[in-house]
């Protein structure tokens, strides 16, 4: 699939960010699903928090999420799942600013705050394939 990476899936985000670390086998049902996510999920919250949602990990193809340790069932093998963050401020901080907005803007199917001895991110993702169940996880992994 020939790939122009500054185009928008949304006013905020571009192709680019959903094939950031990965974008072998990507196709269009991928980047619809990762539009969806974007419609439903980020911008309603990147509207309100007024600063930029860095992308950590978008869509990840079966091979490259197996490398990183995913989950076989991994939403970000289908473009529904998003791994993210905002620049700058404490992880504490970054976490009492998002999570709210998440839980009351945003239809997501599940939003797991997730860290490594390394780092933080936040995992948001949202499917079309049954109803967003808007499950809240903290999970140390990876
Ligand atoms: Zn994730």
């Amino acid at each position: 699939m020939n790939l122009n990476l500054k185009k928008r899936i949304s006013p905020h985000f571009i192709v680019g960010e959903v094939v950031k670390t990965c974008s072998e086998g990507i196709d269009t049902n991928i980047i619809n699903n990762a539009r969806r996510l974007a419609e439903t999920c980020l911008e309603p919250v990147r509207n309100r928090i007024n600063r930029p949602l860095i992308v950590n990990s978008w869509y990840r193809s079966r091979k490259y999420n197996a490398q990183v340790g995913g989950k076989r069932t991994s939403q970000h093998i289908r473009g529904e799942a998003v791994d993210l963050r905002l620049d700058a401020d404490c992880w504490k901080i970054q976490l009492a600013q998002l999570v709210p907005l998440f839980k009351t803007y945003a239809d997501y199917d599940q939003m797991i705050v997730e860290s490594s001895p390394t780092a933080h991110w936040l995992h948001v993702s949202h499917t079309d394939r049954h109803a967003n169940r808007h499950q809240y996880l903290q999970i140390n992994t990876h």
